[in-house]
């Protein structure tokens, strides 16, 4: 007879992964999938310095064990006020000793002690900012560089390979559902795996697969604003007020022409552009962007985000970020980079003027043209007025010469119908993580993880994991 798993999770990103760190010691039998490779074997052919992106399936950046996490700058945002929407699912308290509790997970795996958006000048930097319009929310974050964060996931995967199935390479195609309780799932080879519990974290990579699921079951969906923008990208120094002493700031406005909410996103001081591929089966190419444990250039990146929200009856709010990113893929092979100055001017930017610019791009592949030929003038007009406001914070951002690269894009725009537990409307099938629609960053996709645990492990019978 085929073994029946107590737990599969699919998708070994952050919240798979602290999904399998609460279950792994309980005596339970789990299974964690995921279509990526091993962490070590993931490399980036454009990281690796061949150039353009050849959208690799998975791509590599954002698939494989530790997820989009694997290769992300390893901010820790220990706030509930950022990064998702856990405290809206079981409270503020519950949500505060979640965040923690993942702290202190990351801290025994190897992240550093180090905390920033703690010092003085944080209350001063927030009044400046309200001066001019914009709110700064400080957060209290741990900073572990790509280097750091790849270790750590790493720690974990050798740790929890020698007490749960690891099963990579696996893509999940269809879920099994019998009379309303989760049966199992199907792997792309046509493999039947049973299980009990299901949780699925599938990331924002998976979020159209999980979202064409849910509408075969016929699951309840709501739309997330859509978010789209563009990266930044200007000396380090221009941003040290506000780096050195929160790292990451997070600044928040709403444009002057649109009253459309505008924030800034995944600050990256000292870090690079770069491109990656999602979208599943039909990939687009966006921009993100990576830091350090130390500096490795000498440029600073953040993204800009516009978030809309649409009225009936729009209800792809992925298909119409996909569509934006492909405009900038259709025009440029892959990625656009303008210089500010260019797209004020009405003109493009070209290979010529971006070589005289004193900012160098850190993403060489990106291709030198006019964004405003992909990005709908709503948006890019955001994006210009919220570069004018933080101007005013700090000088020198929106210059001529700061370099816009785009299209990002992140696609946690639909989300699943959860119960506080995260269940989904099919008994034992939870939903964590961002592709869920329940977090935007690695804190709040891991505690996720962890509510749908400790739910699976009450109703086991089980009590939470003693990590090491
Ligand atoms: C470049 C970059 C930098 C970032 N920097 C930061 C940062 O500094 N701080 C921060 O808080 N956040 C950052 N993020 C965001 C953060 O990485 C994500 O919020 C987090 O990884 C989400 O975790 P998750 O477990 O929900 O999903 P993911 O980490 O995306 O993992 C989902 C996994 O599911 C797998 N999967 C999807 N569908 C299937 C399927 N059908 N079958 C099998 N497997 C499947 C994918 O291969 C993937 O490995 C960054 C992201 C990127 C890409």
């Amino acid at each position: 007879m085929a073994k029946v798993y107590d737990v599969a999770i699919v998708g070994a990103g952050p919240a798979g992964i602290f999904a399998s760190l609460e279950l792994c010691n309980a005596g339970l039998d789990v299974l964690l999938l995921d279509k990526g490779g091993e962490i070590d074997a993931r490399v980036c052919p454009v990281q690796n310095g061949s150039g353009h992106c050849v959208l690799c399936s998975p791509c590599h950046l954002v698939s494989g064990f530790g997820g989009a996490g694997a290769f992300s700058d390893g901010k820790l945002t220990l706030s509930t006020k950022v990064g998702g929407r856990i405290k809206e699912l079981v409270g503020s308290e519950r949500a505060r000793a979640l965040i923690d509790y993942v702290d202190s997970i990351y801290l025994k795996f190897g992240a550093p002690p180090q905390l920033y958006g703690m010092g003085e000048n944080t209350a001063t930097l927030e009044r400046e900012a309200a001066s001019v319009g914009l709110t700064l929310t400080p957060v209290k974050l741990r900073h572990l560089g790509t280097e750091l964060c790849h270790e750590t996931l790493k720690s974990m995967q050798n740790y929890l390979s020698q007490k749960i199935d690891i099963r990579l390479g696996t893509t999940i195609k269809n879920i099994i559902v019998e009379g309303g309780v989760i049966r199992g799932i199907e792997t792309g080879h046509g493999e039947n795996i049973d299980c009990r519990y299901l949780i699925l974290a599938p990331g924002r990579e998976g979020a159209e697969w999980l979202c064409n699921e849910a509408e075969r079951f016929k699951l309840s969906l709501d739309s997330n604003p859509v978010d789209v923008g563009c990266r930044i990208e200007v000396p380090m120094t221009t941003m040290e007020k506000l780096t050195s002493t929160l790292y990451e700031s997070k600044l928040e406005f709403y444009s002057q022409s649109f009253n459309d909410r505008v924030r800034t996103f995944c600050m990256c001081p000292g870090g690079e552009v770069i491109m990656e591929s999602t979208g599943g089966s039909d990939p687009v190419i966006t921009v993100n962007g990576i830091g350090y444990t130390q500096p490795k250039t000498r440029n600073t990146n953040f993204a800009i985000l516009v978030s809309t929200t649409f009225t009936e009856p729009f209800h792809e709010p992925i298909a119409y970020g996909k569509y934006v990113a492909r405009l900038a893929n259709i025009l440029s092979g892959s990625v656009l980079v303008q210089r500010l100055g260019d797209l004020m001017d009405g003109r493009r930017s070209t290979q010529a003027r971006l070589h005289n610019n004193p900012i160098e791009p850190s993403l060489q592949a990106a291709t030198p043209g006019d964004l405003s030929f992909a990005l709908p003038y709503r948006y890019l007009k955001s994006i210009v007025e919220m570069l004018q406001a933080i101007d005013k914070l700090v000088p020198g951002v929106a210059s001529p010469q700061t370099l816009l690269y785009g299209i990002e894009v992140k696609f946690y725009s639909s989300r699943l119908k959860l119960t506080p537990c995260l269940e989904t409307e099919v008994r034992n099938m939870f939903a964590a993580g961002d592709g869920a629609g329940v977090s935007r960053g690695l804190v709040q996709a891991s505690a996720s993880g962890i509510v749908a645990a400790r739910e699976i492990l009450k109703r086991s019978g089980k009590k939470s994991s003693q990590i090491m």
